[in-house]
C-alpha cells in the first residue's frame, strides 16, 4: 500500500471490485464519450510535456495506460481528498517533464494499480508488454501482511535489484517519491519524520547517484522542512529578505557576458538561484552570508572543448578563487554530472560561484539517467547479458550498483541490509585504487586495505595477513588513498580468518557481510566474547568434579579446543584444565577418546542456546511526556538490558536516545529494534559505531 494512500483495507477493496475487462476499457476510450470528453484535459499536460522532448512520441499507448488506472482506482482516494489518479498522473508528469521516454511514463501511470488495485501483472503484461510489466512490478511495495516490519526493507531490496537490470525502476520510484513528499503534510507528524528520514539516507543519495539532480534538489529542501523546522524557517526568511535587494550577481553576470563577447566565445550566462539547503550549508561554510551567495552563475556553452575557453577567460579577466575550482568533466562524480566550478571575485570584491557546462552536459545534469531514454533499445530487460562486463562505460549499470548488488545477496537479514544500505549510501565520494594485476577497483572514500582484500578476493580475503601499498609493508587497517596500488598477502593455509577488529577497518558492506559471517560461524576465533555463541557449561555425571564449584559453571573460563574447533550444534563433552577452566572438543574428536582412556573426567557441556550480544541503539523521537519510561519499558519487555544510556537535550522537540543494551540472544535485535519504533513518537531507531556513554 502507498504510503500516501487512504488505506480503508486493500483486502475488501479487491474483494469489492469486479475484475477489470481490459478489452472493455480499451473501447470505451476509444468510444465511450466521458472517457474521451475526460481524457485530453486530464493527461494532456503529460502529452505536451512528453512531445516536448520527444516530438515523435506515438501517445496512444499512454491514453491506454491512463484510462486504465484511471479505471481500477475510481472509487480511491488520497488522504487529502483528492481523487487517487492524481497521484500517478503528478508521477507521470514529474518524469515527462525530466524527458522520460514512453515505456517509462506508461509504466509510471500504472505503477500503483498492482498493488493498490484488482490490477494484476498479467493484465498489465497482456496489454502493455514485458518491459511495462518489469518497471511496475519494480516499483510495487512488497504486502505488510506478509513481510511485516520487514517489507521496506525487502521491498528496496527487490527495487535495487530491478533496477540492476533496468534504472528506469529507480526513476519511477524517484518521481513517485517527489509527489509524495510534496503532499506529506496530510500525514501525522511522526508519519512525515519517518518517512523524511528514509528520503534523505536512501532516496536522495541514490538520486544523487544516478544524477537526477532536479529531483535530488526538490527532495532535499522537502526533507529539510520536515526534519530541520527551525532552521528551514531561517533559511526561508533570509532569502526572502535577500529577494528585496538587488541581485549583485546580476552586474557580475553582466561582467562575464561582456567577457565573453569580447573572447569571441558565445554563451549562455544565467544566473540560477541556490535551493534552500544549498543557501543553508553555504551559511554553515562561511558563517554568514553575502549577497552573492544566494545563487550562482551558469554559463552554457555548446561544446566541451568552450567550457576550458570559458575558464580561461574567467580566470584571466577576474581573480579566480582557486580552492574552489573543480574540473567535473575530466574526473566527473559517480554520477553522469559533468560541469566546470569556480568562483571569481570582482573589481569590488564580490565572489560569485560559476558553473561552466555545455547544454547537453546541463541536460544531464537536471535528469540524469531519467534523460537517457532506453538504454536497452534492441534488448528487454535481463536478456542475460553479462552485468559486469561493461560495468565502467554503463551509465546505467554504475560501479556502486554493482557493489551494491553483490553484498546485498549475502547481508543475512532485512536490518543488517537496511543499515548496511544506508551506511553504503552515506558515503559520498570515491576512490580508484590499482591492484597488482592492473585490475582497478572502485571504493567509497576511506575504504582500507581490507576492504580492498573483499572487494578483490572475495571470501578468499578470509585468509589475508597483510598488504603492500605502493610497494610498500602496510598494516591492513591502512586507509588507502584515490591512484594508489595496493597487493594483498594471502595467507596459504586455509584455516586462518579474519580477527574481529577488521570490523573496525571495513567500510564497504561487502567485507563487513563477510568478515561478521565468518566470525559467527568460527566462534572459537572471536576475541570479544559478548559477540560470540558461548557453550554453558553444567555437570552431568562427573561427581569428582565438584571439587572445581562447579555446580555454578557460568563463571567457568570456557575454552574451544583447537583441535577439532567445535561450532554449534556439534555434539561437545568438555574436560576440566588446571585453573578450573573447562576445554570443550567435538564428541568425535581423538582426544576425547585419549583423555577419557588415561581417566580424565569429562565434564557434560552443552552449548548455549542463544549468542549474547552487546549492541548500540539510537533512537529518534518527538519529544513527549513519559517517552523515556515507555522506551525503557520497551527494551525491558524484549528482555534486553540497558547497559547505559545518553538522552541529548531536545532539539525542535526532537530527542535522541542512545542505549547500549545486553541482549540475551543476538537473533532478537531484529525484534527488539521493532518494538522500540513501535513506542509512539519514535520514527527512527538504528545501530550506532560507538557505545552510550555511561550513566
Ligand atoms: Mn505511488
Amino acid at each position: 500500500m502507498s504510503a500516501e494512500a487512504t488505506n480503508p483495507d486493500a483486502q475488501s477493496r479487491r474483494r469489492g471490485l469486479p475484475r477489470i475487462d481490459l478489452r472493455r476499457l480499451g473501447r470505451a476510450a476509444l468510444l465511450g464519450p466521458t472517457s474521451r470528453d475526460r481524457l485530453p484535459d486530464a493527461i494532456g499536460h503529460v502529452a505536451e510535456a512528453h512531445r516536448a522532448h520527444h516530438p515523435d512520441a506515438d501517445l496512444a499507448v499512454l491514453r491506454r495506460a491512463y484510462v486504465l488506472a484511471e479505471t481500477s482506482h475510481r472509487g480511491q482516494f488520497r488522504k487529502s481528498g483528492e481523487p487517487y489518479i492524481t497521484h500517478p498522473l503528478a508521477v507521470t508528469l514529474i518524469l515527462a517533464e525530466l524527458g522520460a521516454e514512453t515505456t517509462t511514463l506508461t509504466a509510471s501511470l500504472l505503477h500503483d494499480t498492482v498493488e493498490d488495485t484488482e490490477v494484476t501483472l498479467d493484465q498489465v503484461r497482456a496489454e502493455f508488454g514485458e518491459e511495462v510489466t518489469y518497471l511496475v512490478d519494480g516499483v510495487t511495495k512488497l504486502e505488510k501482511v506478509d513481510y511485516g516490519a520487514a517489507a521496506e526493507p525487502e521491498t528496496f531490496r527487490k527495487m535495487l535489484v530491478a533496477t540492476g537490470n533496468d534504472v528506469r525502476v529507480m526513476s519511477i520510484k524517484l518521481a513517485d517519491r517527489l509527489h509524495n513528499m510534496r503532499t506529506l503534510g496530510v500525514m501525522r507528524p511522526e508519519k512525515q519524520a519517518r518517512i523524511a528520514k528514509v528520503t534523505r539516507d536512501v532516496l536522495i543519495p541514490l538520486a544523487e547517484r544516478l544524477g537526477v539532480q532536479a529531483l535530488k534538489t526538490e527532495l532535499e529542501d522537502l526533507v529539510f522542512a520536515i526534519l530541520h523546522p527551525e532552521e528551514y524557517e531561517r533559511t526561508r526568511a533570509l532569502i526572502a529578505a535577500n529577494s528585496g535587494y538587488e541581485d549583485p550577481l546580476t552586474t557580475i553576470a553582466d561582467g562575464v557576458r561582456a567577457v565573453l563577447r569580447e573572447a569571441g566565445i558565445s554563451a549562455e550566462v544565467l544566473i540560477r538561484p541556490r535551493h534552500f539547503v544549498s543557501v543553508h550549508r553555504v551559511q554553515l561554510k562561511r558563517g554568514e552570508l553575502r549577497g552573492t551567495d544566494f545563487g550562482r552563475l551558469l554559463v552554457l556553452v555548446a561544446e566541451d572543448a568552450d567550457c576550458y575557453a570559458v575558464l580561461g577567460e574567467l580566470h584571466t579577466c577576474f581573480t579566480p578563487v582557486i580552492s574552489e575550482f573543480k574540473d567535473f568533466i575530466a574526473a566527473p562524480k559517480f554520477n553522469l554530472y559533468q560541469s566546470l566550478h569556480t568562483a571569481v571575485a570582482s573589481s569590488d570584491g564580490a565572489v560569485a560561484e560559476v558553473l561552466i557546462r555545455t547544454h547537453q552536459m546541463h541536460r544531464v545534469a537536471e535528469a540524469g539517467v531519467v534523460a537517457l531514454g532506453n538504454p536497452y533499445a534492441g534488448g528487454g530487460p535481463g536478456d542475460g547479458a553479462d552485468p559486469a562486463a561493461d560495468e565502467r562505460e554503463d551509465p546505467t549499470r554504475p560501479g556502486w550498483l554493482s557493489r551494491l548488488l553483490d553484498w546485498q545477496q549475502n547481508a543475512p537479514d532485512p536490518d543488517t541490509f537496511w543499515s548496511s544500505l544506508r551506511e553504503e549510501l552515506a558515503q559520498d565520494r570515491e576512490i580508484t585504487v590499482f591492484c597488482a594485476d592492473g585490475r582497478t577497483l572502485g571504493l567509497p572514500a576511506g575504504a582500507s586495505c581490507v576492504d580492498a582484500a573483499y572487494a578483490q578476493h572475495g571470501e578468499a580475503a578470509h585468509r589475508c595477513i597483510g598488504a603492500r601499498v605502493n610497494g610498500r609493508l602496510a598494516t591492513l587497517s591502512t586507509v588507502l588513498s584515490d591512484g594508489d596500488t595496493v597487493q594483498l598477502l594471502l595467507a596459504q593455509d586455509a584455516a586462518s580468518g579474519p580477527s574481529p577488529d577488521w570490523l573496525d577497518h571495513a567500510r564497504t558492506p561487502a567485507a563487513r557481510i563477510a568478515i561478521t559471517g565468518w566470525l559467527a560461524a568460527h566462534p572459537e576465533g572471536v576475541k570479544v566474547p559478548a559477540a560470540a555463541p558461548r557453550p554453558q557449561v553444567s555437570v552431568t555425571t562427573d561427581r569428582r568434579s565438584a571439587a572445581n564449584a562447579v555446580t555454578d559453571l557460568p563463571d567457568a573460563t570456557v575454552r574451544l579446543a583447537g583441535c577439532c574447533t567445535p561450532v554449534p550444534p556439534d555434539a561437545v563433552t568438555g574436560f576440566a584444565v588446571r585453573g578450573g577452566a573447562v576445554t570443550v572438543h567435538r564428541e568425535e574428536c581423538p582426544a576425547v577418546a585419549r583423555m577419557t582412556a588415561l581417566g580424565r573426567a569429562r565434564v557434560g557441556v552443552r552449548w548455549g542456546e542463544t549468542a549474547a550480544c552487546r549492541v548500540t541503539l539510537v533512537a529518534e523521537a518527538f519529544g513527549r511526556p513519559r517517552l523515556l519510561a515507555d522506551l525503557t519499558e520497551a527494551i525491558a519487555t524484549a528482555g534486553a538490558a540497558i547497559v547505559s544510556a545518553t538522552v541529548e537535550p531536545p532539539s525542535e522537540q526532537r530527542v535522541r536516545h542512545t542505549y547500549t543494551l545486553q541482549l540475551p540472544d543476538a537473533a532478537e535485535l531484529p525484534a527488539l529494534m521493532r518494538v522500540m519504533r513501535d513506542v509512539p513518537g519514535v520514527y527512527d531507531v538504528s545501530r550506532a559505531q560507538h557505545p552510550a556513554a555511561a550513566g
